[in-house]
Parts: structure tokens; sequence; C-alpha cells
């Protein structure tokens, strides 16, 4: 069973590692994913006790965030996720009006009093009234932090917040208390400063550090901009044609075998069959596919596509969650929670780069005060650990991975690639080499019979079993081989027959038909499939074969009762874009490879003719997955390109599997990578996708984690003593906010990537 907790509150690395982990130590959970972008967490448990609802909204409680619902996953609606990221974003706009004036007007009011006249002039003691009122106000628009802080402290556990906590009320604390020691004339005022000097800092961090949140939140929202289109594609009305009146009803209230009237304009429905009418279809919004479809009588529509010209009357086939669209927002949505290997790193650091910065920031605070001769020593010690805590905080490291990721698989969405997991992306950007499945991927698995060689006269009755056979099949050789035989001999409707598919190997039925008291066994397909019944395939059969395999052409050998009575060959259309596709594939260092259950000649001259040199021919689906297994023993990283209907096997053992959807009909599979457009192109836009998102994601751990990393000894005052250069709470913060926001913008940017 799997649920979805949403979650208020967490904005970092180390926010979702303790929600995790808090998760995970429920029992019968399997399966813990925290999605920092989408505020939620997917949590598998092996058990549907009543008590989950409360054990889960508890274990995220402890980890120091709210629970603001729990919902088991199919009932997931996305829209209310959205509607929750959107409102985190107008609370953070309410707090960051409030602080960020304030923290200004604290700032102005701070730096005036450090000059003359101002100094000796005005009375610090209304200064400093005024200060603690202008900036306890801003401090309490950061209550969250504090909050969040305290949880994990009792779970003895630091977060960012942390962080961000005892540097702010370490300087406010600070600056209190030397307010009432001075005002109780026990400390004199210092030469160069006010006494109430830290409250400004206090006021701006917690100011910057809300407005950097609230710049982010905004940007994050962008990130799930390609999800957010797919689900508002989902109509929720449909015409339903019920006795001969057509009423307009709400989508829910559709049930399947229901009749729909689409006008041209508007968009199907749900999925469906086409009962009447001929119609372009537009299904860019689905597979990115730039050319409409036509659509007539028999032909399958799927929801969420655009009727462009004419009235369709179409039968349901499926509604809900079974529709193509919401199975496409589900495997989006599963692209976007789960963790790449890089995450789980990045988890890791931020776990331990908390509590170390805070042992540094106290390390630096011990260290001013004891060879810190100046009587700014105190001073000191607490700019430069206030500013080590702030500039180290982890945030941007939180969002350098899963941004990158949201955007990367959206904008791969938008153009009719599915990624089945993050991890996808950051294999499918690896891979070395490309194995291609030959039919119905290289080429378009439309066969058509070219030519029949046969010994003796091929009767009626054989045409009739042809056709009665490989009507019950819809492989490609089959589908082709039944319209040519039908134009020839009927179907024996009447019959009795059972159909075995040999997978590779071809079909093997048995046919009974009224009248005949001897059934007629019929075998077609390739030489294994005679070969495991036993049977010799003759010298003359063999060089029949071999003849059409040497032009490229598929060979099938029809026996009757264990009799050969010809060879049929086939001729298949290569996809127009293969060889450019490979050539491309080549010039980025990628080798190509090609495999195919047909013979071996056959397979070698379609590789010369796309330039590819490496070929394997006769190899069975099993034997594809083993062929898959030696390439990765040789270091290679493949990616086998098949069409999922019996690569299963290959798909699996490969290091990416991408399966490509065949023609209109958009199927999604359980492959690492769904291609929903039937071209090759989309092969190449995967892998360019997946490379510039691992790029992104390195560069966002570079700004994210070096950039914090190396302003830490700035931050500490190395270059106090040689430079007198000491970095204020204030720009600590600002560098931090802005690092942040970098992240989000470069990962923004992926949705700018050009795919073809
Ligand atoms: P590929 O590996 O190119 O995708 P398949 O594994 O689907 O091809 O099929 C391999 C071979 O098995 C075909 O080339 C053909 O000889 C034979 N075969 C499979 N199914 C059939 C069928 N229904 N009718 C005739 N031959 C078939
Ligand atoms: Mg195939």
């Amino acid at each position: 069973m799997k649920y979805t907790v949403d979650i208020q509150g967490m904005h970092c690395a180390a926010c979702v590692h303790a929600v995790e982990s808090s998760l995970a130590d429920i029992p019968d959970v399997t399966d813990v994913s925290v999605s920092l972008v989408l505020h939620s967490a997917t949590v598998t448990i092996n058990d549907t006790r009543s008590s989950l609802v409360n054990e889960l909204t508890k274990a995220v409680e402890d980890a120091g965030y709210s629970a603001l619902g729990v919902r088991q996953e199919d009932t997931a609606t996305t829209a209310a996720s959205f509607a929750r990221i959107d409102e985190d974003v107008s609370t953070l706009q309410r707090k960051v009006r409030v602080a960020v004036p304030l923290a200004f007007l604290t700032m102005a009011v701070s730096m005036i009093l450090m000059f003359e006249p101002f100094t000796s002039q005005i009375d610090h003691t209304i200064a400093n009234i005024f200060l603690i009122t202008a900036t306890t106000p801003v401090l309490w628009q950061g209550r969250e932090f504090f909050r969040t802080a305290l949880r994990a402290a009792r779970q003895r556990t630091a977060v960012m917040d942390t962080l961000v906590t005892v540097g702010t009320s370490a300087a406010y604390l600070y600056s209190i208390v030397v307010i009432i020691l001075h005002s109780l004339d026990t400390i004199p005022l210092s030469v160069h400063h006010h006494v109430g000097m830290y409250l400004d800092s206090a006021a701006m961090i917690v100011a910057l550090v809300l407005f950097g949140r609230w710049l982010e939140a905004r940007a994050r929202t962008k990130t799930t901009d390609a999800l957010r289109s797919l689900v508002s594609m989902r109509p929720t009305t449909a015409r339903r044609q019920l006795h001969g009146s057509v009423d307009v009803v709400q989508l829910d209230d559709v049930r399947i075998g229901d009749q729909l009237v689409v006008l041209p304009g508007e968009s199907i429905p749900t999925d469906g069959t086409v009962t009447s009418g001929t119609s372009d279809v537009n299904q860019s919004m689905l597979t990115g596919e730039a050319l409409p479809v036509s659509k007539s009588p028999g032909d399958r529509v799927v929801g969420g596509t655009l009727n462009i010209d004419a009235v369709l009357t179409i039968s349901v086939d499926r509604i809900g969650a079974d529709t193509v669209l919401s199975q496409i927002v589900r495997r989006v949505e599963q692209a976007q929670q789960g963790k790449t290997a890089i995450q789980h790193l990045a988890d890791r650091i931020s776990a331990v780069f908390v509590p170390i910065v805070l042992a540094i920031a106290i390390t630096t605070f011990i260290v001013w005060l004891l060879f810190d001769q100046s009587p700014q020593s105190i001073e000191h010690a607490i700019t430069t650990s206030i500013s080590v805590l702030i500039i180290a905080c982890p945030c941007a490291l939180g969002l350098a991975v899963p941004t990158a990721i949201v955007v990367g698989t959206g904008r791969a969405a938008q153009a009719g690639i599915l990624f089945a997991a993050p991890s996808a992306v950051e294999r499918l950007a690896e891979v070395t080499t490309v194995l291609f499945d030959k039919t119905g991927t290289l080429t378009e698995g439309r066969f058509e019979v070219s030519d029949i060689v046969a010994d003796g006269p091929i009767n009626e009755e054989d045409w009739a079993a042809i056709a009665t056979v490989q009507s019950r099949s819809n492989h490609p050789i089959a589908v082709a081989m039944a319209q040519y035989a039908r134009q020839k001999a009927d179907v024996w409707t009447d019959a009795d027959v059972t159909v075995q598919t040999v997978v590779g190997a071809g079909v093997e039925a048995v046919i009974h038909r009224p009248g005949h008291n001897k059934a007629l066994r019929v075998r077609i397909g390739n030489p294994a499939l005679l070969e495991r019944s036993m049977l010799i395939v003759d010298q003359g059969t063999i060089a029949a074969l071999e003849h059409f395999s040497q032009t490229g052409a598929t060979a099938v050998i029809v026996n009757m009762n264990a009799v050969t009575r010809c060879v049929v060959a086939l001729r298949d259309v290569v996809r127009p874009e293969a060889a450019e596709v490979v050539a491309d594939l080549t010039r980025q260092g990628i080798s190509s490879a090609i495999v195919s259950g047909d013979r071996t000649s056959t397979v070698q001259r379609l590789g010369q003719t796309l330039g590819i040199e490496e070929s394997y021919g006769e190899i069975s689906p099993g034997g594809k997955a083993d062929l898959v297994d030696q390439l990765r023993q040789q270091q290679r990283r493949v990616a086998f390109v098949g069409d999922g209907v019996n690569d299963a096997p290959a798909l699996a053992s490969a290091d990416v599997g991408i399966a490509m959807a065949s023609g209109t009909d958009v199927a999604i599979s359980t492959a690492d990578v769904t291609l929903l457009r039937s071209d090759l192109h989309s092969v190449l836009a995967a892998i360019s996708i997946s490379r510039s998102t691992v790029t992104t994601i390195r560069r966002n751990l570079f700004f994210a984690f070096f950039y914090n990393v190396a302003a830490i000894p700035l931050a500490a005052g190395i270059f106090y003593p040689s430079y007198g250069l000491l970095l204020s709470p204030i720009v600590a913060a600002a560098a931090m906010a802005l690092s942040s926001l970098t992240v989000v913008l470069t990962s923004l940017s992926l949705y700018r990537t050009r795919l073809s």
C-alpha cells in the first residue's frame, strides 16, 4: 500500500533526511521517498492497519514538521499538491512584506548611530528601545525556523534552521544583554560601535533568509510547470450520447462503453475507440509529435488530445486512473519523487554538514576570543561565528538535485519522453552503447509480402489456413501475412483453432474443421520453429531463406502437417530517420548495435545500410537479455531500445531500457524510459535531456556546496589579520540566499534545452 503525506515546513536536505528517517522507523514501512520540491513523502507500507494515518502524521510531527494530510496514492490529486505549493509561496510573501522593510529600518538606524554627530547626540536608550521593538517582529516572522530548530534539537539532531536559529538568537540575545548592562552603567560604550549593533544583523539575517526562500519558492513552483500543464489537460466534462440525445455530463460520471460526441476544436475527454466520423487529431500535447493523426472508425483515441476538424463519436474504453493521460501524470510524478545516486550522496553530506558547521562556528568563536588581543575581540568573535553559521547553510544543497530532476523530467515529458525514475536520467547520461531491436524499432514493423517461393502450386486451402492462423497473432509479420492471405481465401470462421506463439520463432497451430476428421497442424516461422519439433529443414528451403536474407528481406517458412509448403518473403520499411540517428550517436561517442530474431544475414545487411558495424541475428528474446549482459561485462553501459512488446527481458537487463510506443497507439511500458513518439529522434532527445540534467546537477552541487565551503574560511575571518577583511553576517545571509536562488534558476534553464 502506498501513501502520500503532504508536509509543511521542509526547506532543505537535512529536513528531508529528518522526515525520511522518522517515517522509515514506522513498522512495516518498506520504502520512503520525500520530495522537497513537491513537499510530500511517498511511503510504501506492507500493512493496512487502521492506525496508519495517525502513525504517519505523528512521525512527520516528531521530525519537526506539520503533516497536512495523508492520502492513498491512487486517489492522489496532484492539483491539491499544487495548491499547497502555491499557498507556501503566499505565506512567505506575507512574511517578507513585514520583515524586509523593518529589517532595513533597523539597519539604517544602527548605521546612523555609528557616526558623529549622531553617536553623541541621540539618546541611546530611546534608540535601543526602538531597535528592540523593530527587530522583535522581524524575528517573529521567522518563528518557523526557531520552531523547526527546537523540534530538531529535541530529537538531538541539527537541521539547517538550527544554523539560522543559533546565528540570529546569538546576535539578538548578545545585543539585549549588552544593552541592559550598558543601561546599568556596568560597561562603557564601545568606541566604534553602538551597543545594539547586532540587532540589525539578527533582523537582516531573518529578513534575507525569508526573502531568499520566497524567491526560491516562487521559482520552484515553475519547476512543476510541465506537470501542471499535463494535469490541466484533463477535460472535466464530456458530451454523452444516450437514447438519441446528447447531454453534457461530468467526466466522473462517464462509464466504460458510453458513447461520447466530440466536436471539432474540443479535447477528447477520455480514452476510447472511434465509432463514427473521421477527423484529424492533434496528439502533440501527449507525444510531442507535431503532425496530426487521422482517426476513423475502429481507431483508438487518447483522452486529452485535440480533435481538429470534424465531429467524432467514440466509445469509452478507459476512465479515471487507467487512462493514458493519468498514467503519464503518474509516471512523471514518480520520476520526480525518487532519488538519484548523487542525491543520496548530497543527503549524506548535508546530514553531517550541519553539526560540522556548528563545530566550526564554535571553534571560530573561541579562537577569536583567545587570540585576538584587540578591544573588539568579543565583537569579532561574534561576527565571524555568526557569519560562518549563516553562510554555510546547506539550503542550496538540498535543492541542487531535485530541482534539476523535476525540470529535466518535466521538459522530457513535454517531448513525449517519460522517465520511470530519476536514477534512469542519471544512467542514460552515461550510456556508451545503444543496442537497437530491429523489427518495429529500427524498422516501422509494417511488413508487406513481397515474394513467395514454393515447389508446387499453393492452393486455396493453404491460404485459408495461413489467414486463419495469422489473423490470431498481432506480430507485424502475422498481420502482413493475414492481410495478404485473406485476399486469396476466406478465414475459416467455423473452425476450432488453438494457436501457440513461440516467441522469437513463430506460431504453431492446430485446426479442427467441421467435416474433417483429421486435424491440420500449421507451423509458420523461422527454422528454429521447425527444429524445436524435430522437423528437418531441407536444403532448398535454406537456400531460399538465404537468398531473401541477402536482399534484406525477412523470410518465413510455412509448414503444414510437417511438410514445408512455401517460403514467404516480407519487406519492412526502415525508419527514414534511422541512419541519421545512428550517425548522430556516433558523433557523440556512443556506439550503436542491432539485434534481432531475424536471420543473421538480414540483420547484417540492415546494419550495413545504417552504418552499424555490430549486429546480432537469430537471437531469441531471452538471448537478447543475455547479449545485453555480455555487452555490460565488457564495461559498456548499454541502453536497449525495443518496442516493449516481446523485448521485456532485454529492456530489464539493460542499464537503461527504452521502450518505443508502437505507432499512434500510445502505451506506457514498464521500461526505464518510454518514448511516446514513434520516432527514433526521441532516443537522441532522451540522451541529450539526461546529459544536460546531469550537467545541471553537477553545476548546482558546485554552487551549493563548494561555494559554501569556500566561503567558510572567509567568514571565519582568516583574511582579517593580513587584509583586515571580515564578512558581515548580513552579507553572509545575502550570499546564502543568492546561492539557493542560483541553483533554482540554473535548473529552470533546463526548460530551454533544445531537443533535436
Ligand atoms: P525481432 O527480434 O526483429 O523483433 P521477433 O523476435 O519478433 O523479431 O521475431 C523473430 C523471428 O521469429 C521473425 O523474424 C520471424 O522469423 C519469426 N516469427 C515470430 N513471430 C512470427 C509469426 N507470427 N509469424 C511468422 N514468423 C514469426
Ligand atoms: Mg521486436
